[in-house]
């Protein structure tokens, strides 16, 4: 079936939402400032990476498109492709692409993982190109050359990130399949090695002989590891990866240290410095002790390599680094939902047994976001993702409150009216309370059930007993097992299922909306709000299904889907999904939670569920655990028809528009550029200077051959 193009370019319509951080900004003292600033830079500069994480043609489109928009202004630009044959629609789609892709770091959704191409042809772009300021410039037409074919194109191998075989993907070279992910993560384990600031490149030499080198993103080059014989292959460790990037980042946060605030600071600055030198993970794990130990600052950051949501195997991570304020009315009431976590905790359905041994009060506070470098900014953040620091040292928690309240006016499908009503009314309020409950209780919840390298374990072995079989603990973690390398590719959706069902559970209690200061009626709305745009997102979840492929994408979709389908299983009435005719005379669907019976209906099916999540996860059951997982993600004929239809009518995603922050006669101050398309383009490119972008083209250039 051909490629239908229409949904693979981004809508025209789409809204830019501003990421207000003005108020926040105002609250820093100067010093504060300059320290917000150096990480604000560092974040930046390093998330350039990303572009080489994502697909082959990112950095060198970023190269062509920032060069042209440096060079001219977006109306002098606009004049010539006009000349050249641009429509105004053509125009405006070519900006909007442009937007986007600096959005999401690359030219694959951020959200979702799916291709994207301009709105324009591109020999029109070429003409473009041609006709303005570079267009003499041999390095931008040659730039330009090599990507041409790609940047439109939609093969079905290039409609969506994944192993080389299927799909796009820079973790690795084009030629690793996941067979082989596979055995370079026995090696890894054997090791007790780390995946998260690797990448993969595998090459066959004329002998027939198989070397899988293991690049670690590091200023510094050389060997880390020789060459050396595993099952049949040759393995070797090298660090240098975004060579030139990680150094711009540790020579930012340098800049940083003489304005810390505190000693805690100083020794996390100085070990992430270590950590983009040579590439050592246990300098960055060292690093997150010291910030776990940072309590409540003023500026919060984090930086490295974060998140493994979009490496096909699951476990390489992407390249992050943000920089926030402190929003303090709302931090106080996420930190009297700390003080009361460890009661809460045991409303959740497993005993003490599975719960950690103490619980690690985080630091919990509402943050409004400076600066957020990386593929999409996310509404709150769980970190560090050591497992190990985690369970035994702590962890931190932030929502991010300009995230959260950038809410475009858009039109929301499938809801009555009055639903809708209510969810534009109350769903900042529902959707803070969620990401909370999500963030703290979610994450920070569960104990894993690990045997240690001496032969102990972590649990009772004779007292403790399986949730599911009721008889005694059967599986557990091997030494050098973690949740990651145990799960794999479900790990992220798994975890995030369970983090989205502990919310959906205990915003139901009236005590914990009372901590959010909700009571009487207004508990009520924000609870039944949660409730109905939650379930409801697990139906617009579809649209992340990819059908041709059986397989689900993004993490969260696919987390909130298998939820929809639990209290769709529940039954009882409590949701329904029914398919009408829409006012256009299209296949419409309407969405219709009872409020009436969330307490009796939906909360005891997602108890019961969460229950079963929590069994697998602590006992590192992987096959239990997938085989339910799997059971409920599974889409079927009707599914698919709703599918047709959330697609269809979907809604353009947001796109934020972020400031930067400037350093002038040694006073920072923050830049905002307007809600549109064109402050997006301009924001990026007054981010970046020059040389920053001429050795982004260098890396790209190293990496070059392997894809
Ligand atoms: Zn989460």
């Amino acid at each position: 079936m051909p490629v239908d193009r229409s949904l693979y370019i981004i809508p025209n319509d789409s809204p830019v939402c501003q990421l207000d951080a003005e108020d926040a900004f105002k609250t820093l003292s100067e010093k504060e400032r300059k320290y917000a600033h150096y990480v604000a830079k560092a974040s930046f500069d390093g998330a350039l990476a990303v572009f080489l994480q994502v697909s082959p043609e990112s950095a060198p489109i970023f190269y062509v498109l920032y060069r042209l928009f440096k060079a001219e202004t977006v109306d002098q630009l606009k004049e010539k492709a006009i000349a050249v044959g641009f429509t105004e629609a053509e125009w405006q789609a070519f900006l909007v692409y442009t937007a986007a892709f600096y959005n999401n770091s690359g030219n694959y959704k951020g959200f979702g993982d799916s291709k994207f191409v301009p709105g324009v042809e591109q020999t029109k772009i070429r003409a473009l190109i041609e006709k303005s300021a570079v267009g003499t410039d041999e390095k931008v037409l040659k730039t330009w050359e090599s990507v041409e074919s790609k940047i439109g194109s939609l093969q079905t191998t290039e409609l969506q990130l994944g192993f080389g075989d299927k799909g796009v993907t820079c973790y690795h070279s084009s030629n690793v399949t996941q067979e082989d992910s596979e055995k370079i993560d026995r090696f890894f384990k054997q090791r007790n090695l780390a995946f998260w600031n690797t990448r993969l490149f595998k090459e066959v030499g004329a002998d027939g002989k198989t070397t899988f080198t293991i690049k670690l993103a590091s200023s510094e080059e050389g060997v880390v590891s020789e060459p050396e014989e595993f099952e049949g292959v040759v393995i070797q460790i090298i660090r240098g990866d975004y060579s030139l990037l990680m150094k711009r980042t540790h020579e930012w946060l340098a800049k940083a240290i003489p304005v810390v605030a505190n000693k805690n600071q100083e020794e996390m600055l100085k070990k992430y410095i270590e950590h983009f030198k040579n590439g050592d993970i246990d300098s960055h794990k060292d690093g997150s002790r010291y910030w776990i130990k940072d309590v409540g600052p003023a500026v919060e950051s984090y930086i490295g390599f974060i998140e493994n949501y979009r490496d096909p195997a699951g476990t390489r991570s992407e390249f992050e680094g943000f920089v926030a304020a402190v929003n303090k009315e709302t931090s106080k009431k996420f930190q009297a939902l700390v003080s009361n976590a460890e009661e809460i905790l045991k409303q959740l359905p497993w005993g003490a047994d599975y719960e950690k041994d103490t619980f690690l009060k985080p630091d919990f506070t509402a943050l409004d976001v400076i600066a957020f470098g990386s593929s999409g900014i996310p509404a709150g953040i769980n970190i560090p993702n050591y497992d190990d620091i985690r369970q035994n040292e702590g962890f931190k928690n932030v929502s991010l409150g300009n995230v959260i309240s950038a809410q475009p006016k858009q039109k929301m499908n499938f809801l009555d009216e009055h639903d809708e009503e209510l969810m534009f009314k109350f769903h900042k309020d529902s959707f803070e309370v969620q990401v909370g409950l999500h963030e703290l209780l979610g994450h920070g919840s569960g104990k894993l059930f690990q045997k240690n390298a001496d032969g102990t374990f972590n649990f009772d072995n004779n007292k403790v007993k399986d949730i599911i079989t009721g008889g005694p603990i059967a599986t557990w973690y091997e030494p050098g097992e973690t949740w990651s390398s145990k799960f794999g590719v479900l790990a992220s959706a798994y975890e995030e299922c369970r983090a989205e069902a502990v919310g959906y559970v205990l915003c139901c209690n009236p005590d914990i909306l009372k901590i959010f200061g909700y009571t009487g009626e207004l508990a009520h709305d924000v609870k039944y709000v949660n409730w109905l745009s939650e379930i409801r997102a697990g139906l617009l979840a579809l649209e992340f299904y990819q059908a041709d492929q059986k397989k689900w994408g993004q993490a969260h979709c696919y987390a909130r889907y298998v939820l929809t389908k639990v209290v769709l299983e529940a039954g009882k009435g409590f949701v329904k999904i029914e398919e009408t005719k829409g006012e256009d005379g299209k296949p419409d669907l309407h969405f219709k939670l009872d409020r009436n019976l969330i307490d009796s209906v939906g909360r005891p099916a997602v108890n019961a569920f969460l229950a079963k999540l929590q069994a697998y996860k602590s006992t590192g059951d992987f096959e239990g655990g997938k085989k339910l997982f799997e059971s409920y993600g599974a889409v079927g004929e009707t599914e698919l028809q709703w599918r047709e239809i959330c697609i269809a009518r979907r809604k353009p995603r947001r796109i934020f528009v972020q400031p930067n922050t400037v350093e002038n006669n040694g006073e920072i101050s923050l830049v905002t550029y307007p809600a549109e398309v064109s402050g997006v383009i301009q924001s990026f490119v007054e981010r970046y200077d020059a040389k920053a972008i001429e050795e982004l083209y260098t890396c790209w250039k190293n990496d070059y051959k392997w894809f």
